[in-house]
C-alpha cells in the first residue's frame, strides 16, 4: 500500500510543475467571460485538456457541461470535483465583454483553472492506480441566475427544463453515479484566514409578477381606470408589513424590484411588472414566506379591483454543510496553510445551486481568498494567483486521496454519516412542484 502522504505529495508536485500554465489558463478565461448556457469557448478549453490527458469525457451536458471520469483501481465510491463555467454580468467591470457585459466578477474562471490543474495532477501523478474509487471531473454550466428571459426561451425550445446548471445536471442524471461532490469558490471577504468551506446558505424561489389594470386618461378620467401601479405598491407594502413575522433563524430575504411601472405618465398604468426572489435558510421557511408573498400580492390587487398574475420559478435550495466531509477537507487545508489559514464557516444569505447538490449527497463548496473587491462588483479581481488558481486544486487532490485511499474508507464514512434530505427523484418532484402560474383577479371576486 502506497503511503497516503506520499500520494498527496506526488499530486501536488505535478500541480506545481504546471503552475505557470494553469495561472495563464485562469487568466485567459478571465479575459473571455461567457454567460450561463453559452459557455462554449470555456467548455472547449476544458474538453481540450481532458483530450490531451486522455480523460474519457462527455461534452454538451445541459448545453455546455463537460464531465470526465478517472477510474481508480476499484470503484468503491465516486467523488466529483466541479468547476463552474459561467461568468456574471457587470457591464462596468474593466474586464467586461463589451458586447455582452459578461465579466468574471465572481471568480468562476479560477474554478475552471482548479479543475484542469486537478486533471493534470491526478493523471500525471498516476495516483488513481492507488485509489479505490473514481473521480468525476465536472465543468458545470450556468450557476449565476441571470438572463432569465433567455433561459425561459431555452425552456420553451425544450433545451432545458430548469434555469440553473446543476439542477439540469441532476435532472439529466449526470450526477447519478456520484456519491460526494466538491468545488471551490473564490472569496473576497476581508476576515483572517485563506481557506474554508462555505457555511449554510439561503435557498431561493423566484417570482415574476404582472399586475393588470385598466388604462384611462390619468388626468381626465382616472375613475374609469384601474391603477395597476397602485395595486403593485400596496402589494409591496403588504410584503414589508409582514417582515416582522419572519424568524431570525430562517434568514428570509424578499427583495422585489419593479421592472415596469406604466406606459405613459398621462395614462393610468394598466401593466406593471415586478420580479422578486424569496430567500430562506431552509425549505419550509422558504415555502412559508413565498406563500405570504403571494397573499400580499393578491391583497394589492384586491384593494384596487385589479388582477395579478404570479409566475413562480424554482430557484436553488439552501446549502447544507456535511460535517464529516468538511472535516476531511479541513484537515488537508490546515496541512497546507496552517491552523491560522483556516476560517470558521459562516452563514451566507446569498444562494448557490450547490445547495441543490447538497440536498441529494454530501457536498462542500470550499472557499479560497484569492480574490479582492466586491463579489459581482466592478472592482472584483483575482489578487492572489496561487490562492485562486493553484492552492484549491492541491487541497482538493489531497482530500480526494484521503477519501479514496485504503478501500475508500473515508468516502464510505462520509456517505454513511450524511442523511441527504432528498433523493434525486424527490428533488426533481419538489422542483417541478414549485413551478406554477397563478392568476388572481379582484374583478372576478366582485
Ligand atoms: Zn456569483
Ligand atoms: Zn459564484
Amino acid at each position: 500500500m502506497a503511503d497516503i502522504e506520499e500520494l498527496k505529495a506526488r499530486v501536488c508536485r505535478v500541480i506545481d510543475a504546471h503552475r505557470e500554465e494553469i495561472i495563464a489558463l485562469g487568466e485567459d478565461i478571465r479575459r473571455h467571460p461567457e454567460l450561463g448556457f453559452k459557455e462554449h469557448r470555456t467548455a472547449a478549453i476544458v474538453s481540450e485538456h481532458m483530450q490531451r490527458l486522455g480523460i474519457p469525457h462527455q461534452t454538451g451536458i445541459a448545453i455546455t457541461g463537460v464531465k470526465g471520469l478517472l477510474a481508480g483501481r476499484s470503484a468503491r465510491a465516486t467523488v466529483a470535483y466541479m468547476g463552474e463555467l459561467d461568468s456574471v454580468l457587470v457591464r462596468d467591470h474593466p474586464d467586461a465583454d463589451p458586447e455582452t457585459g459578461a465579466a468574471h466578477a465572481c471568480g468562476h474562471n479560477a474554478q475552471i483553472a482548479n479543475l484542469i490543474a486537478l486533471c493534470y495532477g491526478l493523471v500525471e501523478s498516476g495516483v488513481m492506480a492507488a485509489l479505490d474509487g473514481n473521480v468525476a471531473l465536472i465543468a458545470a454550466p450556468a450557476e449565476e441566475y441571470v438572463e432569465i428571459a433567455y433561459r425561459l426561451g431555452l425552456r420553451r425550445e425544450g433545451q432545458i427544463e430548469f434555469l440553473g446548471g446543476k439542477a439540469e445536471m441532476l435532472r439529466l442524471g449526470a450526477l447519478d453515479d456520484v456519491d460526494i461532490s466538491m468545488m471551490t469558490h473564490q472569496s473576497s471577504a476581508k476576515e483572517e484566514g485563506v481557506l474554508s468551506v462555505g457555511g449554510p446558505s439561503n435557498g431561493c424561489i423566484i417570482k415574476f409578477i404582472r399586475y393588470g389594470g385598466v388604462a384611462a386618461h390619468a388626468g381626465g378620467s382616472p375613475h374609469q381606470g384601474i391603477n395597476a401601479l397602485k395595486a403593485a405598491m400596496l402589494g409591496l407594502q403588504a410584503i414589508d408589513a409582514n417582515r416582522e413575522t419572519f424568524q431570525d433563524d430562517d434568514h428570509i430575504r424578499v427583495h422585489p424590484i419593479i421592472t415596469k411601472g406604466g406606459e405613459l405618465v398621462n395614462v393610468v398604468p394598466a401593466d406593471v411588472r415586478i420580479e422578486t426572489y424569496v430567500r430562506g435558510a431552509n425549505v419550509d421557511a422558504m415555502l412559508a414566506a413565498a406563500q405570504k408573498v403571494d397573499r400580499c400580492l393578491k391583497a394589492g390587487a384586491m384593494a384596487m379591483g385589479a388582477q395579478v398574475e404570479i409566475t413562480t420559478v424554482p430557484g436553488v435550495l439552501p446549502r447544507i454543510v456535511p460535517d464529516a466531509l468538511m472535516g476531511v477537507y479541513r484537515r488537508n487545508a490546515v496541512a497546507l496553510v496552517g491552523e491560522e489559514g483556516w476560517w470558521t464557516p459562516v452563514f451566507g444569505a446569498g444562494s448557490t445551486d450547490m445547495g441543490d447538490v447538497c440536498h441529494v449527497m454530501p457536498a462542500i463548496e470550499a472557499q479560497a481568498r484569492g480574490a479582492s473587491g466586491t463579489g459581482h462588483g466592478s472592482d472584483y479581481a483575482i489578487c492572489d494567483p496561487d490562492l485562486a488558481y493553484i492552492t484549491p486544486a492541491k487541497v482538493a487532490a489531497m482530500t480526494l486521496v484521503d477519501l479514496l485511499a485504503d478501500g475508500a474508507a473515508e468516502a464510505r464514512r462520509v456517505i454513511a454519516s450524511y442523511e441527504a434530505p432528498m433523493t434525486r427523484e424527490s428533488y426533481l418532484a419538489f422542483m417541478r412542484g414549485l413551478a406554477r402560474e397563478e392568476t388572481w383577479s379582484a374583478r372576478e371576486a366582485e
